[in-house]
């Protein structure tokens, strides 16, 4: 980092951290698209191969744009270390691959991101890794008493896709402290703009880069950081195994911090607005939305989150065919699975995002035939609510 940014603020520093300017005097960050890197001699080679001078090698390993792409985020998140990934899942499975293994158990909180859910029951325990899952609510006696021997790790996610379950994570903090631990947060959903969970002792924090990192839905990427003990491990398993950001992704998402603070703050202004207009609105019998005062955890998402996210859920009276038809008179939103995005999103999770997951997880879950899932964008919010308002009227 440039030496007069160390002080400045943290939305200074997602504009202005930039790989280093080359001799053409180049103003936007130059995309490094080169799979390898030269030395200037054999010796130069060995010395960068045996970690004696700081450099490039190789892609897969380290590349400028992608580390620009890194430094933002660690520096977002207040943590040392970061290894940028294809995908938000190659990240969140670096992060067990690496410290777990045969004979290992696993805690989490049972309300996670389909994929996760899909590695913790059906990948690890290929390889001897068991797993307790938790209730997002339960409370701090209930998780010491889940930890057992082996216990080496707890995974959660906060809040959740897409029941909007928050976990304390100052109390998990305690317990992961307690019983020694690595303590790993998905933080995607909130982002660091609006939640810092290195501040509750975090070890490990991963992000799908795809959502709100990107924004407008583009690239798919991820991204896991932590200290420089618990790094290791995990950068010696991606640089090993492969699954490296290509730089113009990470070129993309880099431009995107940019405007990361001044998006979260517009999407979390619209939701707010969104959520309580859709309050009381006739079919509409349940909205949820962190920074609702009807939401169960509203106490925790106020100590935890400065803003209340961009994703509101709400569940339509009716059954599937009215949501059939609400869907159809929908005019702005864009019915897709993606989120985190400019443009407002909307899904119906029963029926795809987790329409593989059993009946009694489902409910747990609050996972209901009329729950829909939205992620607010950036368009005029009279607009969308207008928008809303008649599709909800017109399918009755
Ligand atoms: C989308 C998502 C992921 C997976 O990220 P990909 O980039 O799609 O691999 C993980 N966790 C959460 C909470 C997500 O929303």
């Amino acid at each position: 980092m440039a030496k007069g940014l160390i002080r400045m603020k943290e939305t200074t520093k997602a504009i202005r951290i930039q790989t280093e300017r080359t001799q053409h005097k180049e103003h936007a960050t130059p995309l490094f698209l080169t799979s390898s890197f030269t030395f200037e001699d054999a010796a130069e080679g060995q010395a960068l191969f045996n970690n004696e001078i700081p450099g490039n090698i190789y892609s897969r390993y380290s590349n400028p744009s992608v580390q620009e792409f890194i430094d933002k985020v660690c520096m977002m998140e207040e943590l040392e270390v970061g290894f940028a990934t294809s995908s938000g899942m190659a990240a969140v499975f670096a992060g067990f691959a690496a410290h777990l293994q045969s004979g290992d158990h696993l805690v989490a909180s049972q309300a996670l991101f389909g994929s996760a859910h899909q590695i913790i029951t059906q990948i690890l325990p290929k390889w001897g890794i068991s797993y307790t899952y938790l209730d997002s609510d339960c409370s701090e006696e209930e998780w010491n008493a889940a930890i057992q021997e082996n216990t080496k790790m707890i995974y959660l996610e906060t809040p959740s896709n897409p029941g909007l379950a928050l976990v304390d994570l100052e109390m998990i903090g305690k317990v992961a402290k307690k019983h020694n631990l690595i303590y790993y947060v998905d933080n995607c959903f909130a982002t660091p703009v609006i939640q810092k969970p290195a501040r509750f002792g975090t070890d490990l924090i991963v992000h799908s880069a795809t959502k709100f990192m990107d924004g407008q839905g583009r690239v798919l990427g991820g991204i896991i950081c932590g200290t420089q003990e618990t790094m290791e491990p995990v950068i010696f398993f991606c640089r090993h195994t492969g699954p490296a950001m290509s730089p113009f992704n990470a070129w993309i998402l880099s431009k995107s911090l940019e405007t990361l603070h001044l998006r979260m703050e517009r999407h979390c202004e619209n939701a707010q607005k969104f959520a309580e207009a859709l309050q009381g609105t006739e079919g509409v019998k349940q909205v949820n939305y962190p920074f609702l005062d009807s939401h169960p955890q509203n106490e925790l998402a106020k100590k935890q989150m400065t803003n209340g996210g961009a994703l509101v859920t709400f569940d339509l009276e009716g059954g599937f065919e009215r949501i059939v038809r609400f869907t159809k008179l929908l005019t702005i939103p864009s019915k897709t699975s993606n989120l985190g995005d400019s443009r407002t999103t909307i899904t119906n999770p029963n029926t795809t995002t987790h329409s593989k997951v059993a009946q009694d997880i489902k409910d747990k879950l609050g996972i209901t035939e009329g729950l829909m899932r939205v992620s607010i964008g950036l368009e005029d919010i009279d607009d969308l609510i207008a928008d809303f308002k008649q599709a909800i009227d017109g399918s009755k």
